[in-house]
């Protein structure tokens, strides 16, 4: 009997749990002739989540658990959920219901018919969520999928179904600031999209603040692009030739025409548009600096703080 193995990333997530729970044991029932495990990654939750986890397991052989010591971001809970998968297929889905659990029954048939290594799914429209957040969403896909090599299907979600061998190629990138989108499209492998209506989280509230989707984007594009580093050393030259020319033509005004006190205002304009320029190719610089940085540090991705097989610190 195939083992599907199921990822499902929970932070303070108790009021949502139970009916999660209860719509995975309606696809189990669908999908009969394969074992679906559920692996919940506690990040850290402050409230039941962790308690609601345990009961799940004690009445449920093939509900597990991982919990962290703290908060450590989805992206530490994915990688920590494929590395505890064992399965023949392996999912990753959001606890909230916004990706439905039916079409997992649909992704096991295409995956059983052997033409696939993933099936994905994409949503088709954003309703319900702030305009604000859509448009900034949108304008992140444009400009990433110019910018870097890897191609991300806009309105891609995290929730998919992929085989063995495509889980252990995600697993071998061990990289420490991780963006899966990204990491997804770069291994390959053959991904047939499904596309679905955005439904609403049906209790709880999102876990994404408007600060912390602009920083995850930002990873997205410097994990998966060093464009913007040539970008910076662009503006620096390109400003570099028009101060310059400006130095040639105050020169010769200067020699022609004397000196002209009244001017420094221009003269200030120009200092603070440069040095501006500077601190922005600074900036992106440091971006990638930081990076390396946090990746020479080697720390864990996380660290564990219990599982439900009973091993404490990893
Ligand atoms: N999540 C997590 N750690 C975090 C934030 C979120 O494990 O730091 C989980 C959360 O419990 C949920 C999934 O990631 O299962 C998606 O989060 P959410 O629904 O809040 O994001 P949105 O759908 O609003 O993008
Ligand atoms: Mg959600």
């Amino acid at each position: 009997m195939k083992v599907i193995s199921i990822i499902v990333p929970c932070f303070n997530e108790e009021e949502v749990l139970p009916i999660y729970y209860n719509a995975m044991l309606e696809v189990r029932k669908e999908i009969s002739e394969a074992t679906i495990e559920l692996i919940f990654v506690d990040d850290g939750s402050k409230d039941g989540t962790l308690e609601l986890l345990k009961q799940f397991h004690e009445k449920d052989d093939n509900c597990q658990f991982l919990s962290f010591s703290r908060n450590f971001g989805k992206e530490a809970a994915i990688y920590a959920g494929l590395q505890h998968a064992k399965g023949d297929y392996v999912g990753l889905m959001d606890v909230d219901l916004q990706d439905p659990p039916e079409m997992l029954i649909q992704m096991y048939h295409i995956l059983e018919e052997g033409e696939y290594d993933c099936v994905g799914t994409r949503r088709t429209d954003r309703k319900g969520e702030p305009i604000i957040r859509s448009f900034f969403s949108d304008c992140f896909y444009k400009f990433i999928n110019k910018i870097s090599d890897v191609k991300i299907v806009s309105g891609a979600r995290d929730y998919r179904l992929m085989t063995r061998r495509m889980a252990d190629a995600v697993l071998q990138i061990s990289e420490k600031e991780r963006f899966s989108k990204g990491i997804f499209e770069w291994v390959g492998f053959e991904t047939k999209w499904l596309e679905y209506h955005n439904t609403e989280r049906v209790a709880g509230e999102t876990k994404w603040s408007f600060n912390k989707l602009l920083m995850y984007s930002l990873q997205g594009i410097t994990c998966f692009s060093v464009s913007p580093l040539y970008l910076a050393s662009g503006i620096g030259t390109l400003f570099c030739g028009i101060s310059f020319l400006f130095l040639v033509f105050i020169l010769v005004r200067t020699m022609v025409w004397g000196d002209a006190t009244p001017g420094w205002p221009s003269l200030v304009c120009i200092i603070l548009l440069i040095s501006g320029i500077q601190l922005l190719c600074l900036g992106i610089i440091g971006q990638y600096l930081s990076k390396t940085y946090l990746e020479t540090k080697d720390r864990p991705l996380y660290l564990l703080k219990e599982d439900s097989q009973g091993e404490s610190v990893r």
